[in-house]
């Protein structure tokens, strides 16, 4: 009570370890605040961890992270109700010395992460939720009150890395609460199978893993991808669709992971499995045109909070430790020059995160959103079909000569979409990914 620090950081997922961890190793007195009784037990994450973000951060993560198994094999699949077209790449090359994905369990991976932020010197306090920011007349951000008795506590400066809710930014009207057309909810459930099981029925061996991420009719029109990670004893499944969506369709997402689960691609991959896990999150993805003003006096956001993720490439925790990671590194750059915390300061973070992948990924496919959203019944439902068909009709034998049935799948197609309407889709389809 009564102490002031450098920085407060608010949560202890991703973007809030890596902002907490920069500022701690560079000698800054930060106070981390956790809701959850240890972090990660809010969190939800499928998980795919990209090492690239987290390397920057910590270079030997490797020795001692709770990791589950190196990616080998990304399968994309496009599907109707009985079928599934994919794409599958797999390379030996993934098995580097540094492998480059992993899979992860977010409950144990941000407990070593919280580890690392304390062994840096910063203060942790979980079972405590950051109530409100304690602003001025103004609006300048001075610190957090807490649901802990005499619960204020002042700072320079306040992180939020408050996840995709932002409670905390939308009550001190520094955000707006995410529109339904800017967030998907995803649903998850972890199934346990035995190791060896896992490896024959992916084809893995050792601590090789392999991820299916899945687009198509299984989202009933809904704009959103149904996914499948492999952990060492458990597999990941769940489904992300957009909330509008949702709400417009009149789906529930649990209806919709239960349809996914039960489809004949995936059923004999998760057959005999004990279901030990239910979580339900959601997931920013207004994308570039949906991040919110970054910094202020005072106050800076990160992560999700800040709306930073790639729904194109299904990228979301790399973000969010490299905004975080860059806030802290910037607001301790700013200490160093003896520089306060003011919002032309602070704009230090910005000017970073633009020249990062994080700011340019999401400028380059700021309409992939717009587009999705808008297409979604030929996208998740026509196009799927026709797919479908197609390839099925190409690799069925039925003495149909083979031009009849090129015929049939253009005839099909045109149908569908008529000729200027593939045509425009696939420009729309070209611009929203440039
Ligand atoms: P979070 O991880 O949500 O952390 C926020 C923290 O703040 C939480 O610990 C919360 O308890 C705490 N908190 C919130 N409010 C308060 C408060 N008022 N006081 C105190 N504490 C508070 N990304 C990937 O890179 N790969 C994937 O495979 C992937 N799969 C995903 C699958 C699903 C189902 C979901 C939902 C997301 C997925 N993502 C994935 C996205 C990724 O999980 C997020 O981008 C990432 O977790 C964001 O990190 P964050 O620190 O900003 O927020």
């Amino acid at each position: 009570k009564g102490e002031k620090f450098d920085a407060i950081v608010v949560g202890a997922g991703m973007s809030g370890n890596a902002a907490a961890y920069a500022m701690a190793m560079r000698g800054l007195k930060v106070l981390q605040l956790e809701r959850g009784e240890y972090p990660g037990s809010k969190n939800v994450q499928g998980a795919i961890l990209y090492a690239d973000a987290l390397e920057k951060i910590i270079p030997d993560f490797r020795d001692d992270a709770p990791l589950e198994r190196h990616l080998v094999e990304q399968r994309f699949w496009i599907m109707d109700g009985a079928s599934h077209t994919g794409i599958h790449y797999r390379s030996d090359d993934f098995n580097e010395r540094r492998p480059n994905r992993y899979t992860i369990i977010r409950a144990q991976f941000d407990r070593w992460f919280s580890a690392k932020v304390r062994e840096a010197g910063c203060t942790v306090l979980c079972e405590t939720l950051a109530t409100r920011l304690i602003q001025d007349s103004s609006g300048n951000v001075t610190g957090v009150c807490t649901d802990r008795p005499g619960g204020a506590i002042l700072a320079d400066v306040v992180v939020l890395a408050e996840g995709v809710n932002g409670f905390l930014g939308t009550l001190g009207r520094l955000r707006e609460t995410p529109k339904p057309d800017s967030v998907a909810l995803a649903v998850k459930e972890m199934h346990f199978l035995p190791e060896e099981v896992i490896a024959e029925r992916f084809g893995l061996t050792a601590d090789e893993g392999c991820v299916i991420e899945a687009g198509g009719t299984i989202s009933r029109g809904v704009p959103g991808l149904g996914f499948l990670y492999t952990n060492k004893e458990s597999i990941s499944i769940g489904i992300g669709c957009l909330v509008s969506g949702l709400a417009a369709a009149m789906e529930r997402p649990y209806d919709i992971l239960e349809a996914f689960k039960h489809h004949p691609s995936i059923r004999p991959l998760i057959a005999g499995s004990e279901v030990k896990e239910y979580a339900a999150h959601l997931i920013p993805e207004g994308g570039y045109t949906a991040i919110p003003q970054l910094f202020g006096n005072g106050w800076v956001v990160v992560g999700d909070a800040a709306q930073l993720n790639n729904t194109a490439h299904r990228e979301g925790s790399n973000l969010a430790m490299t905004s975080g990671y860059l806030a802290g590194k910037a607001i301790a750059d700013v200490k160093d020059r003896g520089g306060s915390m003011v919002k032309s300061n602070l704009a230090l973070y910005k000017s970073m995160l633009d020249s990062s992948f994080v700011i340019k990924d999401l400028m380059k496919h700021k309409e992939m959103p717009r587009f999705l959203h808008a297409n979604s019944q030929n996208l998740f439902v026509s196009y799927p079909k026709l797919i479908s068909k197609a390839a099925q009709s190409f690799v069925r034998v039925d003495g149909t000569s083979k031009l009849d049935k090129e015929k049939a799948t253009s005839a099909a197609f045109l149908k569908a979409r008529s000729r200027w309407g593939l045509i425009s889709d696939a420009v729309r389809l070209a611009r929203a990914w440039r």
